[in-house]
Formats: structure tokens, sequence, C-alpha cells
């Protein structure tokens, strides 16, 4: 009898009935033969299989469900490399009519048909840019005042997102942490100025905290240093991180002032494919004007058959995102994004208000801002609990559910919270699912005899660095 399994497969070997299923998937060489595509498939998805389903993971802020109008365009575009804009020049000016969309959504001043920004592969890359383009305009003022220029730093608070410390890292810029606190859950302008010098490039104050949901005042910045700067002759601008919040601000708080109405804006970056409802990775940073856009950034490139000018870290990238922003603005319009996201902060505020009410936990600040919160063990519950959040999101994973519980940044590290964002794609209905899930734990919880490991492992943390849960509650925004 011949051994099927040691041949290769046919067209009509059962997919389960093959070889490569019984045998391990490659992880160190390439396999010598090719696999039949339905099999390779097969293989392929079920490595992800296992995972959680991307519209149950509320641990990220990224778009995980779009239209089917949405996914079609997108998929038609996957074999486009959106740099090369000779052979594909529509997908360019639709680039810029996105960048003409979001500049005007965040009032910017500029009169060019075409204002000043730069597509990007996430907030990350569009921070960067924001971020290089303050430190150049910097060195070409010192350069020019004979001054030194080798010492630059910039002001952002502990709240940060890993992309600044990138940044620092990279760039070798200095990064200055203005400490949040139990009482100063935001950045505290006052603080940053005491940390400003003649060598800071900018100050950073983020729209959307990635840690807790909320915003800083930017506004209140802007009229700090707008005093400081007359004080002191300096001209330290302001780059805003409005990864999350340059998607809710404009529909949700149009009258709030954090972008280029304020004279210190110079430069904003989001993330398409956060609340912008975009799939990943897309990315957007705008200047107030062209002319704070420095030339160093801009490269010409011509081997493509034209002379193009890049602003970006990438040069090969994918174009759908392109497609999938721009028709997220035409299907959906002013008064759509509005609807999606003020659906996502009355279902996050309606959750809010829930947990908040569930006997283990306390809210970390009354309002929500954003559509995304986070909470944490009341410190009466907390020192008798046999349990942990940490053992909290462990059980919601049975369920599918991810839900993070981490530690605060420096400073209140020994803060352990729990957070959720709300998302397109989250309903109340959902949303309802995951609380019972929590009470359902929670009640399990309680039955404990014995604490569990990871309750064991905090106490002793706790007790190492000898602090206990003894915050007091705290007010958004303060
Ligand atoms: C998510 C986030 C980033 C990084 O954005 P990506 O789009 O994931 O690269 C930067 N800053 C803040 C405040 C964020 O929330």
């Amino acid at each position: 009898m011949n051994n099927v399994n040691e041949q290769r497969a046919t067209i009509e070997t059962p997919i389960f009935g093959s070889e490569k299923m019984r045998n391990s998937a490659p992880t160190e060489t390439i396999p010598m033969h090719p696999t039949s595509p339905e099999i390779a498939y097969q293989m392929v998805k079920d490595e992800t299989f296992p995972q959680t389903q991307p519209r149950l993971n509320l641990a990220t802020f990224v778009t995980t469900y779009m239209d089917d109008y949405a996914t079609k365009l997108m998929n038609e575009a996957i074999d486009i490399n959106y740099i090369d804009e000779t052979e594909y020049p529509r997908v360019a000016v639709m680039a810029a009519r996105c960048i003409n969309i979001m500049a005007n959504l965040w009032h910017s001043p500029e009169q060019a048909k075409w204002k000043a920004g730069a597509l990007a592969i996430g907030s990350s890359e569009a921070c960067m840019l924001g971020g290089v383009a303050a430190w150049l305009r910097w060195r070409a003022k010192r350069k020019a005042q004979g001054k030194p220029y080798d010492k630059p730093n910039f002001v952002i608070s502990t709240g940060f997102q890993v992309v600044w410390e990138k940044f620092a890292q990279l760039w070798q810029i200095e990064m200055r942490t203005v400490p949040l606190t139990l009482e100063k859950t935001t950045l505290d302008p006052q603080l940053a100025l005491s940390m400003c010098d003649e060598n800071t490039i900018c100050v950073v104050p983020i729209e959307g905290v990635t840690w807790t949901g909320l915003n800083d005042d930017v506004e209140a910045l802007d009229r700090a240093l707008e005093d400081y700067n007359a004080r002191t002759g300096y001209d330290i601008p302001i780059h805003v991180d409005a990864a999350s919040g340059g998607y809710i601000l404009p529909f949700l708080d149009p009258d709030k002032k954090w972008d280029f109405r304020l004279k210190w804006v110079l430069s904003i970056s989001t993330s398409g494919h956060k609340f912008g409802l975009v799939y990943p990775g897309l990315g957007w940073v705008v200047w107030k004007d062209k002319k704070y856009l420095p030339d160093e950034m801009s490269f010409s490139v011509n081997y493509l058959g034209a002379n193009i000018t890049q602003v970006g870290l990438n040069f090969s990238r994918p174009a759908a995102q392109i497609l999938g922003q721009y028709y997220q603005f035409i299907r959906l319009g002013f008064e759509g994004y509005k609807e999606i996201q003020s659906n996502s902060m009355d279902i996050a505020r309606y959750a809010h208000e829930q947990i908040g009410k569930m006997a283990p936990f306390e809210n970390y600040s009354d309002d929500v801002v954003n559509p995304l919160f986070i909470w944490y063990m009341k410190p009466e519950y907390d020192r008798t609990a046999k349990w942990t959040l940490y053992d909290l999101q462990a059980a919601l994973q049975q369920n599918g559910w991810m839900v993070p519980a981490y530690t605060l940044p420096n400073n209140l590290q020994n803060y352990v919270v729990m957070r959720i964002v709300f998302r397109q794609g989250m309903s109340r209905d959902m949303t309802d699912m995951l609380l019972t899930d929590m009470q359902n734990a929670i009640t399990e919880f309680e039955k404990l005899e014995y604490p569990t490991q990871t309750r064991v492992a905090q106490n002793k943390q706790q007790r190492v660095v000898g602090k206990v849960f003894t915050h007091t509650h705290v007010k958004a925004g303060r």
C-alpha cells in the first residue's frame, strides 16, 4: 500500500488528511518543497485561531471593525505601494485630501490649497515627525544665533506613550517628564514650564492619555507658555499627541480649544487607525503652516520616473489605509463620525457607572472624556481580597474578552488598574455581556478560601515598597 502521508499532497488530498497537518510547522528553516495553497492557508490561519477575537480585544485602541465596502476597497488596494506616486498619483492626491480634512477639523489657519502634513504608519511615526520638525527648527534657530545646539530636550508627562521614549533614544533628545500624581492626574503646565530652558524643543501634551484616558489641558499650557515665552524670549512650541483625541474632540467637544486655534500649537499627530476608524496602520501629522515643516525633512526622490517630495520615515508603505480613510470621510461625514464616537462615549459612560457600582471597584476619575476609562480595587476591599485584577483579567479571557490589568507609570506604579477602550463594534449589548461575566467572576473569587498567586505576589510587592493602597478618590482633569 502506498503511504500517501509520505507524498506531496495532491489536489485530492483532504486538508486534514495531509502529511503537513501531522507534522510540526516550520520554525527555523524554509521548507524544501511547496505546499498546496489550501493546506498552507489552513496552517497559517490556524496559527492565529486560538487568539482573542479582535473585537473582544478591549485593550487595543486600534480599529477592529469596518463595514463590508470599506473592507472590499482596502482589499482591492492591497497591491498598491503608496510610494509609487507616479504610477498611482490618485492615491497621493487622496492622501493630500485626507491631510486637508484633518487640518481643517483641527482649525488649520493655513491658506494654501494643500496643507502641510504627512501620512504615517501610525501615531508613532507621526509623533516622531512632529518631534523631529520641532528639533530641526530649534537647531536652525540656535545655529543662527551662534549658540550651542547639542543638548536638546522636550517636556512631557509621565503618562507618555512609549513612542516618546523611542524618540528620545533614537534622536538622543533628553526627555524631561512631569510626574502625574493622584492630585494632578494630567500634565501640570507650571511644572512643565519649570522643566523648560533654552534647549527645550517643544512641550508635548497628550489628548487621550493612553494610561488613563484623560486629556492634558492644552489651552492652559498655551496660556502659560505665552507668558513664559514673553518673559524668557524663547519660543517654545507645542506638539499635541492627539493619537485618540484627534478624532474625538472635533466631533464631541468642538468648542474645546486644544488645536491650531491655540497660538503655540505648531503640530498635531493622530492615529487614523484608532478613532479615525481605519484598520491598522495609519497615522497623520499636520503642521500649522508649511513654514514649520523644515526643508531638511522633505526628500526629493526621482528614480521612480518623477520628482516626488516625501516626508516620512518609511519608503514603501501600503496605500489601502488611505482609501479606507477617504472612504470613511465620505461614508460617514461629520455627522456619522459624531454618531459613532458619541455611541462609544455613551456606552463607555454606562460601563463606567456600572463598574463604579460594583462593590470591589472604584473608578480612577469621575469623568469620561474619551471612550475609555480605568478603575482599581477599593483600598478597603483590596486589603482583604484574595484575588487581584490580574486574576479578573485571566477569568475574562476565558470568555474571550481581553481586558488588561496593569500598573500606572512612575510615581503611581503601585496602583494596579484595569482599562477598557470602547470602540466602534462594542455595543451596549456586548457591554452587558461583559459586565455579567465580570460579576460572575467576582462571585467566584469571593468564594476563594486562599489567596491566588497573584494576590500573594501583589501583597509582597506592596510590603516591599512600603505602600498600601491609601489613595483618595480623584477627579478627572484636576
Ligand atoms: C497609541 C498611541 C501612540 C502610538 O500610536 P500608534 O498609532 O500605535 O503608533 C502614541 N501616543 C499616544 C497617546 C497613543 O495613545
